[in-house]
């Protein structure tokens, strides 16, 4: 291919890509495959590779991988963002309406035409393109400048790189596009889980997590976020004339960003209102947070002649919805066991009207949370009501105290059985394995695959069992007998003896299997294998001192308390010892010592698809040879092996420098190649 050639090709692949990028992140609706969609990618990135003379901050492959900054520029607005006056009731909202009237001298009964569209919760981005181009990005800030976050918002799929062109809105030679920088409820709450897992600080709300992701000095974590751009209208335009802001609105979505939906030209102030009540009532139906809506006069030849303020447009205002946030007393703690046998602390609040329902309770989630925030009995407290969600307490308003508030003491017994707690990561659960609050949940684990592997024991029958009191502890199982289980609805002779085979064949089961399905907290499938690897026999396990536990590797002082706790409650015992009466029969698995095998001692990770194997087989080749297989990349990492598709693991071995192994090295490292 020529460099001409080339050039051109280039050229195509960036329209097409940049196409179906809209077709698939805006409208959601994409008319070629992934398949096809990343053979583009790779075609254009081949040829950029080949010809990196051609590459351009705009194409479709620089949307990551831009180096962190130490610091953010700033970039000056070529006009003021600014912000918009709120409304926080009808009567509010009448009252913007009159005074535009009055601003433009018509009477009282006339109706202006309006734009309302959604308001969603999320940080404002202006965006400059030049010819269509993605130029710059720069947050709010204090509305006359932003901070420079180009790379960070080039990541956002939903910011087109190039404007698409169409022939009823020719693009301008400059427009400065603006809108909110948003994050998914469901994304927001998947990335507070991920952040707890890891022990960092949660985000208050979707919008914190949104402008959280967005000011990133390394704009590598902006692109893990999910976050979405809506834009909402236009700063400085340059060679072109709008009439209308519902022709704004109309030149955003051809230009191929998305827009609020759904949004109402309303004919008088009466049509606004209905359309306020309208979104309230649904506002939680949407996928992002709405804290209101926007209201803008359609005419925009009547903007310039109502003005701004020196902070707010007179042309716009925002309808607040009802607050979801209320200030009351936390009178009291109680505790809730969940099906796991994870026990949460609810806040009892003296009872208070938030968004329109009156809460007296809120979840505290769990101790770690309660700390965190300080939260303590007698304190007042902001609550948090979101739509059909439990409440949740915010934070505790420290400045009321008066010194008589008492601390939130975890519980040293579960509040339905009495069993002692134990500590697991930010939770404490009841060790009790036959607790009646938990058992439903435990006979769920106890058949689920890796534990007693019994598949005809789904969550129905489980719930059936306990619920007609055939199963008042896990042992129970293993004494069912056929003609109670025909009693039951919806079991056949067939389908029965099924189960009962299954059942029996639990009982030849695997030590690590055996351990990971008592439930004891914090033992999951690997440390079961750990312990099982370590000790002959239940019998030498239930023995184990703290201390003896303590000396294996991999084993945590929480861990080793749990497990001793665990074994020294009586009722615990009985369970297992009805198990052994059974028939259940754990078989030992310590294995011997391997000590001439390479990758004896040494801690293996694998990102990425291997082709002769799965992850499961690889991982458990790694422990039969000696070594440990890791699930995160460390300096202790030995070795990283490599399939196809690597994920982030691979990037973090390149940066430690760990020695990298392909799928082959790896075969023949382990002798299999
Ligand atoms: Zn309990």
């Amino acid at each position: 291919m020529t460099r001409e050639e080339a050039k051109k090709r280039i050229e195509e692949l960036r329209e097409l890509i940049n196409y179906h990028n809209y077709r698939y992140y805006v409208l959601n609706d994409p008319v070629i495959s992934d398949a096809e969609y990343d053979e583009l990618m790779r075609e254009l990135k081949q040829l950029e590779e080949q010809f990196p003379e051609f590459i351009t901050p705009d194409s479709p492959t620089q949307r990551v991988g831009a180096p962190p900054r130490e610091e953010f520029g700033t970039i000056r607005h070529a006009l003021p963002m600014l912000s918009l006056e709120d409304a926080r009731n009808e009567q509010e909202i009448r009252d913007f309406d009159a005074r535009i009237k009055r601003a433009l001298g018509l009477p009282p009964d006339a109706r202006i035409e309006y734009v309302a569209e959604p308001k969603y919760d999320g940080t404002s981005l202006e965006i400059i393109y030049e010819n269509g181009r993605y130029r710059a990005a720069a947050t709010r800030g204090d509305g006359i400048t932003g901070e420079d976050v180009t790379p960070n918002a080039r990541t956002i799929r939903t910011i087109p790189l190039r404007l698409l062109k169409n022939d009823r809105f020719p693009i301008p030679e400059r427009v400065d596009v603006r809108g909110e920088v948003l994050m998914k409820k469901a994304d927001f709450e998947a990335l507070n889980r991920e952040r707890e897992k890891r022990g960092e600080p949660l985000f208050a709300n979707p919008r914190n997590a949104a402008a959280g992701s967005l000011r990133q000095l390394d704009p590598n974590i902006t692109a893990q976020r999910k976050l979405d751009f809506v834009a909402w209208g236009l700063g400085l335009v340059r060679g072109m004339e709008f009439r209308t802001q519902e022709e704004v609105l109309e030149a955003l979505s051809a230009w191929g960003f998305k827009t609020s939906q759904p949004r109402r030209l309303c004919r008088g102030i009466e049509e606004v209102l209905e359309y306020y009540r309208e979104m309230e009532e649904r506002r939680d139906d949407f996928e992002y947070e709405l804290d209101g809506i926007v209201v803008k006069v359609n005419d925009l030849s009547l903007w310039d002649r109502l003005g701004t303020t020196a902070r707010s447009p007179r042309y716009a205002f925002a309808g607040k919805f009802k607050p979801r946030e209320k200030t009351t007393r936390l009178i009291d703690v109680v505790y809730q066991v969940g099906r796991t046998g994870i026990i949460t602390p609810v806040a009892v609040l003296e009872p208070v009207e938030v968004g329109g329902v009156i809460v007296s309770r809120a979840t505290l989630h769990n101790f770690d949370e309660v700390r965190r925030k300080d939260i303590r009995i007698g304190d007042y407290v902001l609550v948090h009501r979101a739509g059909d969600v439990i409440p949740e307490i915010v934070k505790p308003i420290k400045e009321r105290r008066t010194g008589n508030e008492k601390p939130i003491e975890p519980p040293t017994h579960c509040p339905v059985c009495g069993a002692p707690t134990v500590r697991e990561g930010a939770y404490y659960k009841c060790v009790n394995i036959a607790c009646p609050a938990k058992l439903k949940g435990m006979l769920k684990h106890m058949a689920s695959r890796h534990a007693l592997d019994i598949e005809g024991l789904g969550e129905k029958i489980s719930q059936l069992l306990v619920d007609r009191g055939l199963v008042k502890d896990p042992a129970d199982l293993f004494y069912l007998k056929k003609e109670d289980l025909l009693r039951l609805p919806g079991f056949a002779e067939k389908s029965t003896q099924n189960l009962l085979d299954q059942i029996e064949k639990a009982k030849r089961i695997p030590l690590s299997r055996f351990l990971f399905a008592l439930g004891i907290p914090g033992v999951g499938s690997h440390t079961a294998k750990i312990l099982a690897q370590h000790f002959e026999t239940l019998d030498d396990l239930m023995k184990a001192s703290e201390t003896d536990l303590l000396s294996i590797p991999g084993i945590g002082p929480e861990t080793a308390r749990s497990i001793v706790t665990f074994f020294r409650e009586p009722r615990n015992r009985e369970v297992i010892q009805k198990f052994l009466k059974a028939g259940v029969t754990p078989l030992p698995e310590k294995r011997k010592e391997v000590k001439e095998s390479p990758l004896a001692g040494k801690t293996v990770v694998f990102t990425g698809a291997l082709k002769s194997m799965t992850r499961e087989e690889a991982q458990r080749l790694v422990e039969d040879l000696g070594g440990h297989a890791a699930s995160s990349v460390s300096r202790k990492t030995d070795f990283v092996v490599v399939g196809e598709n690597p994920g982030s693991k691979y990037q973090k071995a390149l940066q430690l420098g760990i020695k990298i192994l392909t799928e082959e090295e790896f075969l023949k490292l382990v002798g299999r190649a």
